[in-house]
């Protein structure tokens, strides 16, 4: 019998994925080019290093607040696929689950990839994909806190993951292009049930009136 699981996976890392998010410092054309050809050289092997225990995405699963007890692994899609009985939607994509009652939470191995990338290796390099991809960090950690409502659940994981980045070498200047894409960039690209319509701000659900 399948535990049922909270699964993300409907959004995909949208087109703008790899769009630096430039450093204030970066504005001069050259410095762009170099850092461009430096991201191109970092090697695909980079996402070995997801896969140990003290992997990024494990460092900012545990600073989203997820608890000891429960475990982390970065899985293949066919893995994933599998942990849903091998269950999958025609078009969807799925980053990450979490296991309540086994205390589990699976990450698709290109989200642990994207976080490794910029923790390890070239943390000037940050990217809206790797925001996005700590993203989807910070929302399982927050099922694992108890959050079970999809919005709300997005709501409380912006702040984690911005506190996150400010604590990795995140420039001011990033910080708010960080800011602006995860409360607004990103809001297109959530599923129904995951749009945060406004109820949002600053992580603290606006109260209705
Ligand atoms: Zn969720």
């Amino acid at each position: 019998m399948l535990e049922p699981g909270y699964l993300e996976g409907v959004k995909s890392l949208d087109t703008e994925g790899s769009t630096m998010i430039r450093k204030a410092l970066s504005l001069s054309i050259a410095i762009v080019a170099l850092a461009a050809a430096a991201f191109a050289l970092i090697p695909s092997t980079a996402s070995a290093s997801s896969h140990t225990p003290w992997s990024a995405t494990e460092v900012a699963f545990r600073a989203g607040g997820a608890p000891r007890t429960y475990s982390l692994s970065c899985v293949s899609p066919a893995q994933m696929t599998a942990a849903h009985g091998g269950l999958t939607t025609s078009n969807t994509t799925i980053l990450g689950t979490t296991f309540p009652y086994e205390r589990r939470v699976l990450i698709l191995n290109s989200i642990c990839a994207e976080i490794g990338k910029w923790y390890w290796t070239a943390e000037e390099n940050l990217t809206y994909g790797t925001v996005a991809a700590l993203q989807t960090v910070m929302h399982e950690a927050q099922h694992t806190r108890g959050v079970r409502t999809e919005w709300l659940t997005e709501c409380r994981s912006l702040e984690p993951t911005l506190t996150f980045l400010s604590h990795n070498d995140t420039d001011a200047y990033q910080m708010r292009q960080a800011r602006e894409y995860l409360y607004h960039g990103l809001e297109k690209s959530r599923p129904a049930a995951y749009k945060l319509r406004g109820r949002c701000d600053h992580g603290v659900v606006i109260p209705a009136f």
